[in-house]
């Protein structure tokens, strides 16, 4: 550099600016050009790298499912007290008979039969987006939620984020709300800015193509929206449809946003059973350009603690049930030996 500049300076200016009196006020030479050149040479050269890396080519992200350690932000990265994904281990699942989570009622959907929305291939899922104004997006609340909070956007990931029992499904749906009183960042602030609905799919390889499922509508666009970057607008949909029928069925934690900058603002409410879509409706989005596994690792348990609505009928996991069927029959048996003992005692 001290070569370059020392070449540089040998180097006569070729121009001048004198003022009325002859006098020299400004030089303009070959150094300024090789300067000037070279600034622009490198700004080209340091913009076409960040080309390759920008947001703008990744719409908006500078992350990727690949590089989970190099997440921006410190939650992603060092972990918090409430981080999403989990495994919901649904023997651990309190069912909250004394109102300590779920405090307000049944799930209140509205509006989520017509709904206009705009999707885009981000790169990283198919994300939909409610569109129009915000006081006309579907809301959504009760159970656990005190406020009523407006659908944002809904997107895919594949396969689950979370699991039941360990066992993950081969997608899951987030609708993603945000408190119909704050604007995103605001929400983004409050420990219950943000409500997501997670709706998991299950194949089925023997349900027919001619069969309707919830996803129709939606496998309908998706020959639209391969590449990154693919954009549509004014869809029409009818996302209740996507929605588990049996409301009251779900688990819900304080968790976090499961993408960066993982911020711990989020009410999950998880649905239990799935809604079913065909091999072939899932075959399409592995045909998307979006990355193949689309999911955050699951998280280390801190002070995460799952709720159900007293209503709910959790299924046990097999091995669990294995077991209180070992005690039940254990139980059993002494209980006939005593009985037994007993008759023998009373008929001597
Ligand atoms: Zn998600």
């Amino acid at each position: 550099m001290v070569f370059f500049q020392w070449f540089i300076a040998q180097i006569p200016n070729v121009y001048s600016v004198v003022d009325i009196e002859g006098r020299v006020v400004a030089s303009f030479g070959y150094q300024e050009w090789i300067y000037l050149s070279l600034s622009l040479l490198l700004s080209v050269i340091y913009f076409c790298f960040l080309g390759i890396t920008s947001p703008s080519k990744n719409y908006g992200t500078v992350w990727r499912y690949d590089d989970q350690h190099n997440w921006p932000g410190d939650r992603c990265r060092e972990g918090g007290k409430r981080q999403s994904p989990i495994d919901i281990k649904t023997t651990d699942v309190i069912k909250d008979f004394n109102s300590l989570f779920i405090k307000y009622g049944n799930l209140k959907f509205v509006g989520y039969k017509k709904v206009l929305l705009s999707a885009i291939n981000n790169g990283l899922t198919i994300q939909f987006t409610t569109d129009g104004d915000e006081t006309i997006h579907p809301t959504i609340t009760g159970g656990p939620l005190k406020h009523n909070y407006r659908l944002e956007q809904m997107h895919f990931h594949w396969i689950s984020e979370h699991s039941l029992n360990g066992i993950k499904f081969p997608m899951e749906i987030h609708f993603v709300h945000v408190q119909s009183d704050l604007s995103v960042d605001e929400a983004l602030m409050k420990r219950d800015g943000l409500a997501i609905i997670a709706v998991f799919c299950e194949v089925q390889a023997d349900l027919d193509d001619y069969e309707n499922t919830p996803v129709d509508e939606i496998i309908e666009h998706l020959p639209n929206l391969t590449s990154t970057g693919d954009r549509m607008s004014g869809i029409l949909l009818d996302i209740s449809k996507l929605l588990s029928p049996k409301n009251n069925n779900y688990f819900t934690y304080a968790g976090s946003l499961t993408s960066p900058e993982c911020n711990e603002v989020v009410i999950w409410i998880i649905y239990q059973y799935p809604i079913r879509i065909s091999d072939t409706q899932y075959r399409q989005f592995s045909k998307i350009s979006a990355g193949r596994h689309n999911f955050r690792s699951q998280q280390r348990l801190s002070q995460h603690v799952v709720f159900t609505p007293p209503s709910n009928h959790v299924n046990k996991p097999h091995l669990v049930m294995f077991f209180e069927n070992v005690v039940n029959l254990v139980a059993d048996f002494f209980r006939n030996v005593t009985t037994y003992m007993k008759k023998e005692l009373r008929s001597r």
